[in-house]
């Protein structure tokens, strides 16, 4: 990984892939995990892969919305662990929420593995510089006190049917806002059918997670949760969000790539 050179115009890009081939053969991810990350790059790639001004804004009001609510909560799938754990930690430390590991093909070893890995994680942002606003001891504790919810199945997240519905009662059960970075269109659903706040991750703006959540962030999960931890620490209010407009928004970009050729 190291030798990609920083002027690699595909940088990000070939390390994103790197991560994940690399936890695919430790077997942290499901099979059709890189079929989901592949369609993501080529959103990305109309994207000109980076975060747009109405990302932003879609980023801060998440922001907001987590931190309005009273029992917010941090679900977890393989690619986002992989991509987006450390930042997922640090924004669970600044919010004091749990994170829950949820995945869509739930097995006991992905489902264990994605937990240690979380817990590695953990220990490694524990011991990071504090953000600025953060007394380095008062970081440490706040990170290590940071509740890995996923392994106890014992919760349900109603209208959906089999293993995936499948959830932890402390954590999506409970919880009055959920951040899922990429979830499927039926469970998002389900989430928003139960009242709760669900605010996703998806480059693709078409897909029925996207058009559902109650906020998109149509950007990469790994840019969008670093900057959604600045946005966490600059306490932004909650507004009157048009999620169809950003959504318009991100297709807009896209076309306008073709002004390019
Ligand atoms: P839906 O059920 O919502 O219509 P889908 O079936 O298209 O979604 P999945 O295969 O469940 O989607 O999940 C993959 C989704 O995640 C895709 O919409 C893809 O664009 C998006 N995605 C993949 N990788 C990333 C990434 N690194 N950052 C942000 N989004 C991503």
């Amino acid at each position: 990984m190291g030798d990609i050179p920083d002027s690699h115009p595909r940088k990000d890009s070939l390390l994103a892939r790197a991560k994940l081939t690399e936890a695919a053969a430790e077997g942290l991810l499901a099979e059709s995990a890189m079929i989901a990350h592949g369609r993501g790059e080529a959103f990305d790639y109309l994207l000109g892969e980076k975060t747009s001004e109405s990302a932003s804004q879609a980023i801060r009001e998440t922001a907001a919305r987590l931190l309005n609510a009273e029992r917010p909560v941090i679900s977890l799938n393989g690619n986002t662990t992989v991509l987006a754990g450390e930042q997922a930690i640090r924004a669970a430390a600044i919010l004091e929420c749990p994170v829950e590991v949820n995945i869509y093909y739930r097995t006991p070893a992905r489902m264990e593995k994605l937990i240690s890995s979380l817990k590695e994680i953990r220990e490694r942002v524990a011991k990071e510089e504090a953000p600025s606003a953060w007394e380095g001891s008062q970081w440490s504790d706040s990170v290590n006190s940071i509740e890995i919810l996923g392994a106890n199945a014992d919760g349900r997240i109603e209208g959906l049917e089999g293993p995936r519905a499948i959830c932890s009662s402390r954590g999506i059960e409970a919880a009055d806002a959920v951040l899922v970075p990429l979830e499927d269109g039926d469970r998002c659903e389900a989430l928003i059918a139960l009242g709760k706040q669900v605010l996703v991750i998806d480059l693709n703006p078409l897909s029925r997670t996207a058009r559902m959540a109650h906020v998109t962030i149509v950007d990469e999960v790994g840019r969008a949760m670093t900057k959604l931890c600045q946005a966490l620490s600059e306490n932004p209010l909650v507004s009157h969000w048009d999620n169809d407009q950003a959504l318009r928004d991100a297709l807009a970009i896209m076309a306008e790539a073709s002004n390019q050729i």
